[in-house]
């Protein structure tokens, strides 16, 4: 990341929810790209500002290393990331903007059988999430001694399978615990796509092309005033 560059590099999802809106706000910032022929990479036409198409997960990294310079990524997992890092340790990369798409919570969901105190009392339960430092940064702030279990996927149905007590996970409509007799109580973070940039400030032609488009992005988001 250290290299003197003349052009911003913006990573947004490849395919999936975030992937559609995030294009549709960058054009209506006046950005246009390039057919490209790999999927992967778009080079800008009319600014100096290329798109690099991935996974949302690797987006964090990707900043972090300095392959791209700005990235429009769930809070959920911007924030996933930067919890990751240790004490005394400090991301590269930080929530430049709150964009008002993808909005989602991350919740506790306990079995629906399970009283109001029961659902207040987790020390000692095992709580199942693909989001382990969110949880435990949570749960310590809180004083509560629960243990985490880290699950990739299908994280809902722990609880019938007895891997764990109850689930902390995405939730938008509930739908997906009530088909598995769970039901959100705390929330952890309420989340929406954001962009999110260096730490850092761009020590070379970056800065300008990154601040004129913040003041087009901020004017498209009705944030100027
Ligand atoms: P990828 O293939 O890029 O890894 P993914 O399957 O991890 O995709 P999506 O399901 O497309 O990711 O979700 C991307 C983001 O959309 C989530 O991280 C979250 O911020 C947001 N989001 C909004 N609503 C929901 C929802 N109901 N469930 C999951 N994520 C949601
Ligand atoms: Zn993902």
């Amino acid at each position: 990341s250290g290299a003197m560059r003349e052009r911003v590099r913006i990573a947004i999802q490849k395919s999936g929810r975030l992937a559609e809106p995030a294009r549709a706000l960058l054009s209506s910032c006046g950005l246009s790209w390039r057919e490209s022929r790999d999927r992967l990479f778009c080079h800008g036409d009319s600014t100096p500002i290329d798109l690099l198409l991935v996974r949302d997960d690797d987006i964090p990294g990707l900043l972090a290393e300095g392959t791209c310079d700005l990235g429009i990524v769930g809070r959920n997992v911007l924030l996933e990331r930067a919890s990751g890092y240790g004490t005394g340790e400090v991301p590269p990369f930080r929530e430049w903007r709150g964009l008002g798409f993808g909005a989602c919570r991350l919740a506790l969901a306990v079995p629906q059988a399970w009283s109001d105190s029961q659902a207040a009392a987790l020390d000692g339960l095992r709580i199942a999430t693909s989001y382990p430092a969110l949880v435990s940064q949570w749960l310590k702030e809180r004083g509560i001694a629960a243990d985490v279990v880290t699950l990739s996927g299908s994280v809902e149905i722990a609880p019938r399978l007895g891997t764990a007590d109850l689930i902390c996970d995405i939730v938008s409509s509930g739908a997906t615990l009530a088909a598995n007799q769970l039901r959100a109580t705390d929330i952890v973070l309420d989340s929406e796509a954001v962009l999110a940039g260096p730490v850092a400030p761009f020590g070379d032609a970056r800065a300008e092309i990154a601040g004129l488009f913040l003041r087009r992005l901020d004017a498209v988001l009705g944030l100027r005033d």
